[in-house]
């Protein structure tokens, strides 16, 4: 055989962007195929500009990151505080958990935390739902049991977030939540007709006229990015984590009570949507931001809960519904979709309350 004939024995792929080392991944987003280190770098670029545009913190401002031991909110503990020394952010780092009393779950996340907090050198500070409520989750479902549960344990941990912000006097709260889970909120709150949230889930900043406002780095993050980047680069399937190639702590097993179910589906119609089109995270989200709502929409006015005096746009916050009802052994008080309860919360105890059910992003993160 003629040399001219020979095949030709292809070398390692270059990275696109630096063209010089070799690359071992293709990002999920662009699908560019990119080496380790500038991924590091535009994963980290990318997250710094996000926080720029939207002039999400201002020089000496407290910042609480809901952290829950998972990839999520362990990434973005490391990428702030990477953030915050390289651009002189010049900000006050906090860990902020929740600890639900799920035996099995939240106790041993916890302690993936509590080396974070090592780790990285920020403050952790706890909040339980059995301080604050009175109740643990393990309580709360042995009495409910696996029906609603998230409702409650949604409802709760956003109080939480909020009383434990108090507790660190933090400015805002920063969570996890990635440009999936904003994609799959979108597609939700359209599919509950729920304008309320539609309006306001793909806000990178929400809550400021509330106590303490909460702001998503991550809105345009892919979780694969952050979590799961499966590629096929040089003939060798290779599992690649901004998490794992950081060797990130990070906790990854699923809450046990975890329903799996409607944000179940609306994540794998999205999972599927995005093997199709990459770009259709993203596309959701922007469909989401450019809904617009008709001015003759009536929309909740918020107020205080006559209660507790947590901000509250009926008489009684729905913490303060969900726990009447279990307190008085009648947990279903507070779920379903009748406003008698709030109207009058004494009167009937048999028709149910004004709750709506809220899945929690599954989980061990934050609901919005
Ligand atoms: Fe709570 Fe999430 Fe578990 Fe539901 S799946 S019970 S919201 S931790």
């Amino acid at each position: 055989m003629e040399a001219d004939a020979m095949p030709k024995k292809s070398g390692p792929r270059l990275c696109c962007i630096c063209n010089q080392r070799r690359a071992v991944l293709k990002r999920p987003k662009t699908l560019e195929q990119i080496c380790r280190e500038c991924f590091y770098e535009v994963f980290e670029e990318e997250i710094h500009q996000v926080i720029v545009e939207n002039q999400l913190f201002k020089p000496g401002e407290r910042i609480a990151i809901g952290a829950s031991g998972g990839k999520d909110s362990t990434v973005l503990a490391y990428v702030l505080s990477e953030l915050n020394r390289r651009h002189n952010y010049g900000l006050d780092l906090f860990l902020l958990s929740v600890d639900e009393g799920i035996t099995g779950y939240r106790d041993d996340s916890l302690e993936t935390v509590k080396r974070n907090e090592l780790q990285y050198g920020l403050p952790l500070k706890i909040v339980s739902y059995k301080d604050l409520y009175g109740w643990t989750m393990d309580e709360i479902v042995k009495m409910i049991g696996l029906k609603n549960n998230c409702t409650f344990c949604g409802v709760f941990r956003r109080q939480a977030l909020d009383r434990g912000a108090a507790l660190l006097k933090v400015d805002k709260v920063a969570t996890g939540h990635n440009a999936d889970d904003i994609a799959e909120t979108v597609l939700l709150n359209i599919l509950r007709g729920d304008i309320a949230r539609l309006s306001r889930c793909t806000s990178i900043t929400t809550g400021e006229d509330g106590p303490i406002p909460r702001c998503k780095p991550f809105k345009y993050t892919y979780e694969k990015e952050i979590f799961l980047i499966s590629l096929s680069c040089q003939n060798l399937n290779k599992i690649s984590t901004y998490a794992y190639f950081k060797k990130l702590d990070y906790f990854s097993t699923e809450c046990i009570y975890s329903p799996n179910a409607y944000r179940g589906f609306a994540r794998e119609f999205i999972k599927d949507l995005e093997r199709i089109r990459p770009r259709a995270i993203l596309d959701i989200i922007t469909s989401g931001e450019n809904f617009r709502i008709s001015t003759s929409t009536k929309m909740p006015e918020q107020g205080t809960c006559e209660r507790c005096g947590y901000i509250s746009s009926q008489k009684w916050c729905k913490a303060c519904v969900l726990l009447e009802g279990l307190n008085r052994g009648l947990p279903k008080l507070g779920i379903g979709r009748s406003r008698g309860l709030n109207n009058d919360i004494k009167k009937d105890t048999k028709q149910g309350g004004g709750t709506k059910s809220i899945e929690s992003k599954q989980c061990g993160s934050l609901d919005f």
